[in-house]
């Protein structure tokens, strides 16, 4: 879906408070019925459906007939809107760049600020694929009506926010977080390849021990990705350096099934490196022994996942998250699957094309030469001559 950047600027007030008593409507309502909009908004019946039709007719929110009323849901458009207003007027963000990703439950864009520097903006999109799965399950939920893409996607944003925050702020090789809203956040933007567009590096021996130490580290602070794969680590261009991304499936090293995550997190690297630079090495982190030589060294004693429980992201919304997850499972793991898209089909799948990329090292400063090279994506990397 295309973020508008000009919208922003061209809301009426009017129409602005519309737009967000429909999304408060949202909150108990599927369909908001028209009354209740009015209500809400405190605006007179008669100006409302002007009021609507023009944010209908820009997408931010769709008129729905339903079988027992009229009424309006507010759109992926509309919030995405409401979000990326709060952030424009707190001076976070200031225009909207291009597409840069398309997951199955993210759109990935380069913004920038008034000043023009660079940031990633990363909306959520829980729901998008998996919202027949909901449907048919939908008492998990008990009471929560709201169990809905926007109520998910702004869980799974809060999440993600408060890990990236703890992370870095505890020196830990992530983005850097610069704001959240709603279903968004707003971050630093990573000038690197995915590790799984990486052809060939030079020493994939210490590339493998770097990402082992960030899993073992991660563990020591109380906390196991979940999803570390080669889509999730990021290299970057000028050092080699990788950073990990993706923290919505992030648990603690006290969950029930704490061992399986982190081992699964060690052989997804494992059978990368096997697989890509066939490289295997013998030493590869366990569970267990890292959990035992962790709690006999003093160094790293701080806990993080008690730190992101304490930190204003409940145990019950994670648990919401995790149930969720856990009922949607394998769109993550797998690239393509069979699903019925409710909505807004993308035609483009997974984010960018395979293109190869070297990683520079000290030993090899020039550009890599890539086979697959094209004007859409600069597969090069700049080494220390650029
Ligand atoms: P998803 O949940 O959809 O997998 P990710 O957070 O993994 O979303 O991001 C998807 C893709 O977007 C990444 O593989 C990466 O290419 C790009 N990306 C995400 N965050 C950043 C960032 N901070 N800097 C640069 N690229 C990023
Ligand atoms: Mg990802």
């Amino acid at each position: 879906m295309k973020l508008d950047a000009t919208d922003l600027r061209y809301i009426t007030s009017e129409e602005f408070r519309v737009l967000t008593a429909v999304e408060m409507g949202s909150k108990n309502h599927e369909v908001v019925p028209t009354p209740l909009i009015v209500q809400i908004s405190g605006l007179r019946n008669g100006g409302i459906n002007k009021l609507l039709g023009s944010l209908a007719k820009r997408n931010l929110v769709a008129r729905i007939q339903n079988a027992k009323y009229d009424g309006f849901r507010l759109t992926y458009g509309g919030y995405d809107y409401l979000s990326m207003r709060a952030l424009s007027k707190r001076d976070s963000m200031y225009s909207v760049g291009n597409q840069i990703g398309v997951g199955k439950e993210s759109d990935i864009y380069i913004v920038a600020d008034a000043e023009g520097n660079e940031m990633v903006l990363k909306l959520h999109r829980l729901g998008r694929i998996s919202f027949r799965a909901i449907k048919e399950k939908r008492d998990y939920m008990g009471k929560r009506k709201s169990a809905s893409w926007m109520y998910m996607s702004r869980l799974a944003a809060q999440k993600e926010w408060a890990f990236m925050k703890v992370l870095h702020e505890h020196g830990f090789p992530v983005p850097k977080p610069i704001d959240q809203a709603r279903h968004c956040i707003l971050m630093e933007f990573i000038d690197a390849y995915p590790l799984r567009q990486i052809a060939n590096v030079p020493a994939p021996g210490a590339l493998y021990s770097q990402l082992m130490d960030i899993i073992v580290r991660f563990a020591r602070a109380g906390l196991i990705h979940g999803d570390y794969n080669e889509f999730n680590i990021l290299v970057r261009r000028e050092s080699g350096e990788p950073i990990v991304i993706d923290f919505p499936q992030m648990v603690s090293t006290s969950h029930a099934n704490a061992e399986m995550y982190f081992n699964r997190d060690v052989e997804c690297i494992r059978a990368f490196f096997r697989r890509r630079f066939n490289y295997e090495s013998k030493l590869y982190p366990r569970f267990r022994s890292t959990m035992k030589e962790g709690s006999e060294d003093d160094e790293e004693q701080f806990r993080l996942d008690i730190m992101v429980s304490a930190s204003g992201f409940k145990k019950s919304d994670q648990q919401v998250l995790e149930e969720y997850m856990e009922m949607t499972k394998g769109d993550h793991d797998s690239e393509e699957e069979e699903e019925e898209e409710e909505e807004e089909e993308e035609e483009d799948g997974d984010d960018v094309e395979e293109v190869e990329a070297e990683i520079p090292s000290a030993e090899t400063p020039e550009r890599a030469q890539s086979p697959e090279d094209n004007e859409q994506s600069e597969a090069t990397v700049a080494g220390g001559s650029d």
